[in-house]
């Protein structure tokens, strides 16, 4: 049956989009768990037809599945793509990514700070790969990445808002220097959401997603996912993907769906939540400083505000006076606030990146990317707000 709906607003597309899931023959509402690992045939023809377009036809759910298909065509709506890769992780497609356009001796282009996966995986791929990776901070990105380009560099990654500082890359600015030096310019945007932000409609050309976070958005999967045009995801199945055999299960490719029903309700509560708790601390006695790009002293605030849209995510960042032993104190004394890493969670968690999600980088690389040892992240949730300051203000006293 042609679908003739028309999803034009966001609300609309997060939670109808890209057609409806109702299956004619039996009349589900919502798409089944095709829990299988394999598909059958009436014939050895039939078989052997299937085989030659992989794409278009189920085989064996490592190389494809209705439940976890529907995932990526949902995806790939929401960021204004043409098609999906969904992968096991968000490190899985960050691999699949990397190994998609990068062999050894070329040169990756990357913000800094990252995610610290992503940073222990590059040094990891820089030792044992030979792939060089050239860091640029997003202040500097922002003034343009031409000097750090050669004939060597392959691929520009970028993590906007970047975890766990906050630090906003221009899309626009940075995807217009790679498309004339005709490279790829890889987004994460884990922290934004396509809620909040579509690199895609700036000019990026690859998207990838920690479906873990705020896309699942109970705490309860782990998922990842590429999106971008459809002859570049089908290379990256066909050559990468397949093979190397990262894909997602049905069944978290189905929890990730369920999660997504809900994205736009739960993003607009993270995010009117984060802005008034970044407003808290700001004036707080015991924080030196809130990292929050909705606050105008943010140094990414104006390209923040060009580039997102209704809100700016449920991330904040501070400095806690005293360093990384006052830091400490606070995370012993919330009662409310969860210490546990990842994000995106309905409840709020608290972390030190330092010494839990960052411990990746030296005490020199946590330098050299701004990231303070006294820095604390927050995973803003949907809880009252009021409850969450308080808590945090009780513990702040005892820092
Ligand atoms: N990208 C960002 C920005 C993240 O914060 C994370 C995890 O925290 C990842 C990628 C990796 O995702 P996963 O833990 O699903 O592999």
């Amino acid at each position: 049956m042609e679908d003739t709906k028309v999803f034009k607003r966001r609300d609309t597309i997060i939670v109808r989009g890209p057609r409806e899931e109702d299956d004619p023959t039996t009349g589900a509402h919502r798409i089944p768990i095709f829990q299988t690992s394999t598909f059958v045939y009436e014939n050895a023809d039939e078989a052997a037809l299937a085989f030659q377009n992989m794409f278009e036809n189920y085989v064996y759910t490592r190389l494809g599945n209705p439940t976890i298909n529907f995932l990526e065509e949902k995806i790939a709506f929401m960021e204004s793509a043409e098609a999906g890769a969904a992968c096991a992780s968000g490190m899985a497609a960050i691999s699949t990514v990397l190994f998609s356009f990068v062999r050894p001796g070329d040169v990756v282009v990357t913000s800094d700070p990252l995610y610290g996966g992503t940073h222990r995986f590059f040094k990891l791929a820089s030792e044992t790969f030979h792939i060089e990776f050239r860091y640029v901070k997003a202040h500097i990105m922002n003034q343009g990445i031409q000097d750090f380009l050669d004939e060597n560099v392959k691929m520009v990654f970028v993590e906007t808002p970047a975890n766990p500082t906050l630090d906003i890359v221009n899309i626009k600015r940075v995807a217009q220097e790679t498309k004339n030096a005709g490279i790829p310019l890889v987004v994460d945007n884990t922290f934004a959401t396509p809620f909040h932000q579509r690199p895609i409609e700036f000019g990026a050309d690859i998207v990838i997603h920690s479906l873990t976070k705020y896309l699942s958005g109970h705490g309860d999967t782990i998922g990842g996912v590429i999106v971008g045009g459809k002859d570049e995801i089908q290379r990256i199945k066909g050559e990468v993907l397949y093979d190397y055999g990262g894909v997602i299960s049905p069944f978290n490719a189905w929890l990730v769906l369920r999660g997504i029903k809900t994205l736009a309700v739960r993003m607009r509560k993270h995010s009117e939540n984060a802005m008034k708790i970044a407003q808290f601390l700001k004036d707080h006695p015991k924080v030196e400083r809130v990292l929050y790009p909705g606050l105008p002293e943010h140094p990414g605030y104006e390209i923040a505000r060009r580039q997102m849209e209704n809100g700016y995510s449920g991330m904040v960042s501070f400095i806690v006076r005293g360093g990384k032993e006052a830091g400490k104190r606070v995370l012993n004394a919330v009662r409310l606030w969860t210490l546990a890493v990842s994000l995106g969670d309905t409840d709020s968690l608290i972390e030190h990146p330092a010494s839990m999600t960052h411990s990746s980088y030296s005490s020199e690389e946590l330098k050299e990317a701004g990231l303070d040892e006294g820095l604390i992240r927050l995973s803003v949730g949907i809880e009252d707000p009021d409850d969450l300051i308080e808590d945090l203000d009780q513990a702040l006293r005892k820092a």
